[in-house]
């Protein structure tokens, strides 16, 4: 059987893309979805088992649809959990939501187009006839699509060190996976903890401590030594921001947005502001542009901008001036056993090299920007020139409609759906930006009439 429309992949960008599908196309239409987790659109984020795990974006703006702005506050409050629109949900709960949108709109329609659900991961994927692209499953199964959706996520980033010199016992404590959290269990209230990276990954791994009775110290290194800010308790009106008139230069972007701030009562105005501009703003921006954005702009960025909910932040903030987490800036050299593992670490802006003991070296350096490396997949497509890394190699080089730009003569189109199309959009790896680019990939397949 040859499906309309192939998505690969089964995180939120998929589910989001297969909800508006289900919208879109005529009852006649087919569709398959190969994933290899059986958590239909919970992904890294929303699998979480910890209710203290929060989202970061108000409840208000985590609808799945763009045009039914209240459905996961509406969610929320017919699952006895009240939230107003300002308020942050556990991204568990996040999780049931998106599941339960998915069932319910299968279950509603009757007149909807075919879904199939594949369990599988896609390794290979080869051209079939004329316009019919085929994906190798890991179950020596093929399924064969028209168009294909790819859904498949960043990889998380490998631990910056080698851990060659190590024992098997020592390397059974070095997490480099956090999100399994079974090694919570594992730790004693005592233990010494070294995180490596300082972003939201992170501040989740701490409070998941802190909730299992924790009370040991934790070391946490990255680069900068930078955390991430948050939520203002109360949210104000965001500020006037024209992207259209800011400078082409990230020091003028920066030095325009400065003098905006100090005419607000709040940094986050700006910020906010700017959020629904964003790719507009990058798009705006020079390669050699964005590239110095990447090199020098980044830490500050994320740290402004991917803001944490204000009970969150000030929950770790406490723990940090109470001296139980302390930041270092520097660059992991090398970890050793002595009879503990030894982190040794260049000191930020110095020579200086110093040295942090630890029981637990857990791995929070986030995703993997590194493109499409991670994906034996993805560099199978490379190799038969289907896709292509966008110039910066945040991703797949894709066009304003989200559309694989590699060979523009191929009758199959390729359409990628989240962060992996960062080049062309860079701000697309949160439920706000998600959602409009899987209604309008829906939108451009349905339009095109898959069948
Ligand atoms: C911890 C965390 C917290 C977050 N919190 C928020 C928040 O509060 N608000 C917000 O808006 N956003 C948040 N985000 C952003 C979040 O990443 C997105 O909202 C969304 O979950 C991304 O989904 P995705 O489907 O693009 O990627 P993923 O969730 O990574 O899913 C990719 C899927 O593809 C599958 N896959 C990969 N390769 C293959 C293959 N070859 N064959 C088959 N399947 C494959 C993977 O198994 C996975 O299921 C958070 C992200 C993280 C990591």
């Amino acid at each position: 059987m040859i499906y309309d429309v192939v998505v690969v992949g089964a995180g939120f960008s998929s589910i989001a893309t297969v909800c508006n599908l289900l919208d879109q196309l005529t009852p006649s239409a087919t569709v398959a979805v190969i994933g290899d987790d059986p958590g239909y659109g919970r992904g890294t984020a929303y699998r979480t088992e910890l209710y203290l795990h929060r989202l970061n974006v108000p409840a208000g703006r985590m609808s799945m649809f763009v045009d039914r702005p209240d459905a996961f506050v509406e969610w929320l409050r017919d699952h006895k959990r009240p939230l107003a629109q300002g308020d942050y949900a556990s991204r568990q709960d996040y999780g049931l939501y998106v599941r339960d949108t998915l069932a319910g709109l299968l279950r509603s329609k009757r007149d909807h187009c075919r879904v199939d659900f594949v369990k599988a991961k896609a390794t290979g994927c080869v051209e079939r006839y004329d316009s019919v692209l085929g994906f190798l499953l890991d179950n020596g199964d093929e399924i064969a699509g028209r168009n294909v959706v790819l859904c498949l996520g960043v990889g998380s980033a490998q631990l910056p060190a080698d851990l060659a010199d190590l024992s098997s016992s020592a390397k059974r404590h070095v997490i480099e996976n956090p999100w399994r959290l079974s090694w919570l269990h594992r730790v004693e209230p005592q233990d010494r903890v070294c995180i490596l990276g300082s972003g939201l990954t992170m501040i989740d791994q701490v409070l998941a401590l802190q909730a299992r009775g924790f009370r040991g110290h934790i070391d946490v290194l990255s680069r900068r030594g930078l955390a991430p800010l948050g939520h203002k308790r109360k949210p104000m009106p965001p500020a006037a921001v024209d992207v259209g008139a800011l400078p082409k230069s990230i020091a003028g972007i920066l030095h325009a947005l400065r003098a905006i701030a100090r005419h607000e009562e709040d940094w986050r105005n700006v910020m906010d502001g700017l959020r629904p501009q964003t790719q507009a703003l990058w798009q705006g921006l020079s390669q050699a542009e964005r590239r110095r954005f990447l090199r020098h702009a980044l830490p500050w960025w994320n740290i402004h901008r991917h803001r944490v909910a204000p009970d969150v932040f000030e929950r770790f903030r406490g723990l940090v001036r109470a001296g139980q987490v302390e930041f270092h800036a520097g660059f992991l050299k090398t970890v050793r056993e002595a009879p503990a593992m030894s982190l040794c670490y260049r000191v930020r802006g110095s020579g200086e090299t110093r040295t942090l003991q630890a029981d637990w070296i857990v791995n929070c350096t986030g995703m993997e920007r590194s493109g499409i490396s991670h994906s034996p997949l993805l560099r199978e497509m490379e190799r038969q020139k289907l896709i292509r890394p966008d110039p910066l190699r945040l991703g797949i080089d894709v066009d304003a409609r989200s559309r694989s730009q590699a060979r523009p003569e191929l009758r199959t189109p390729i359409y990628v759906v989240g962060a992996l199309s960062a080049g062309q959009f860079w701000e697309i790896t949160a439920v706000p930006d998600i959602r409009l680019q899987a209604r309008a990939v829906a939108e451009a397949i349905a339009t095109a009439g898959p069948d």
